[in-house]
């Protein structure tokens, strides 16, 4: 069931277009996650849904109800901030419950549930103090906690781990999820971070300019990106692509420059996602975990060769740097393959997993 409804959302600040009409229905206990470059539009967005920022154009409903006019303690939304704003002269407990005897917020009892959010949250012997004796990591406890705590229909989070270090955002972030699995409460996260987006989202809103690129379960998004922004954006190290020209060949497309050649295998099975004309250039895209270098004695296909440029361990695989006919191109190999820069090498592409992009960058096939 509908949720949260996003119809043509729009903000504009002046000349500033911040949300360029988002489309978008989140299901009720789903977790959507917004992601982008700084600058998209995802805290605009979550900041109108809250109701701290006035919608320009369009429609927002809660659980069937349009919310554009409603003050936000008319929404039962709860928000968590980045700085996660608590008060300093307050104890973590105060922090937890200050404005719950108000508006739709009214709960009785509040020393029992606050001892119920607080050993979720494991911060029970935490909540006598003020914020600045907490780390970063229990002060974000505590704004989770007052949020929790409001037991509100949806929840909003924007950038909430984005002040933590790196091994304690990963801690923060299994613990969210499995906060959410327990809760099931409708929730709608903002990060620019591509890892916490996809490990976090039912489905992920790839936000650019103020507008959706696709919105899909994280795995569709990684092998089926609808436009070359997504395809650059999701994944680490990024999707190589590569300007080549299109060649219509009867049987297959074949794409092509400078040193390098490949037809497309028939894409029956896959998805094509515009299936809009193919035209005579366009760009060719490949995940560096897709392409292999094959040693000369396994070749069976006409080897496409790179020249080594500099190889980087990653421990659990060697990322080789390679030149392709001018352009860079990433390979994933193995650990501890004997590649040494310099050395050319013969490339293999898994034919599965090859992408190519209009000059709009609009995905013509996968
Ligand atoms: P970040 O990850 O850097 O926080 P974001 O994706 O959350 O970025 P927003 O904060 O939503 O982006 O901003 C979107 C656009 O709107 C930006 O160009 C920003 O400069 C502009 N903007 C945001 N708030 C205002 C404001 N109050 N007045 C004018 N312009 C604004």
């Amino acid at each position: 069931m509908t949720h949260l409804r996003l119809d043509s959302l729009t903000k504009h600040f002046g000349d500033v277009k911040a949300v360029n009409g988002i489309d978008l229905a989140v299901d009720d206990g789903e977790f959507l996650v917004f992601v982008g470059p700084s600058g998209c539009g995802k805290s605009t967005t979550l900041r109108m849904l809250a109701g701290l920022e006035s919608i320009t154009d369009g429609t927002l409903s809660i659980g069937g109800t349009v919310v554009n006019d409603h003050p936000p303690d008319e929404r039962d939304v709860a928000m968590v901030f980045q700085n996660y704003a608590l008060y300093p002269h307050m104890t973590a407990a105060e922090n937890m419950t200050f404005g719950l005897d108000s508006g739709l917020f009214d709960r009785s009892n509040h020393d029992e549930a606050v001892a119920e959010v607080a050993e979720t949250l494991g911060i029970t012997d935490l909540l006598d103090r003020k914020p600045k004796e907490l780390s970063g990591g229990e002060r974000q406890r505590v704004a989770i906690g007052r949020a929790l705590l409001r037991e509100p229909e949806v929840f909003l989070l924007d950038e909430p781990l984005s002040n933590l270090d790196a091994k304690l955002r990963v801690e923060m972030r299994t613990e969210l999820l499995e906060l959410h699995r327990t809760l099931r409460t409708t929730t709608v996260y903002v990060t620019h971070d591509q890892t916490e987006a996809m490990t976090l989202g039912d489905r992920v809103a790839v936000l650019n300019d103020g507008r959706i690129e696709q919105v899909d379960p994280p795995q569709r998004l990684y092998d089926y990106p609808e436009t070359r922004f997504v395809a650059e954006f999701i994944g680490t190290p990024a999707m190589n692509v590569l300007p080549v020209e299109i060649r219509d060949r009867g049987d297959a497309l074949v794409v092509e420059r400078e040193g390098f050649e490949l037809a497309l295998p028939d894409a029956d099975g896959n998805d094509v996602p515009t299936g809009g004309a193919v035209g005579s250039s366009g760009t060719f895209g490949v995940r560096p975990e897709d392409v292999s270098i094959v040693s000369g004695r396994a070749r069976d296909a006409p080897a496409i060769e790179a020249e080594v440029n500099v190889t980087e361990p990653l421990g659990d695989a060697l990322l080789v740097h390679c030149t392709l006919g001018g352009a860079e191109l990433k390979v994933k190999a193995e650990p501890r393959s004997a590649v040494e820069p310099g050395e050319t090498v013969a490339l293999a592409f898994d034919e599965e997993r090859l992408h190519l992009f209009d000059d709009d960058g609009n995905a013509v096939y996968h």
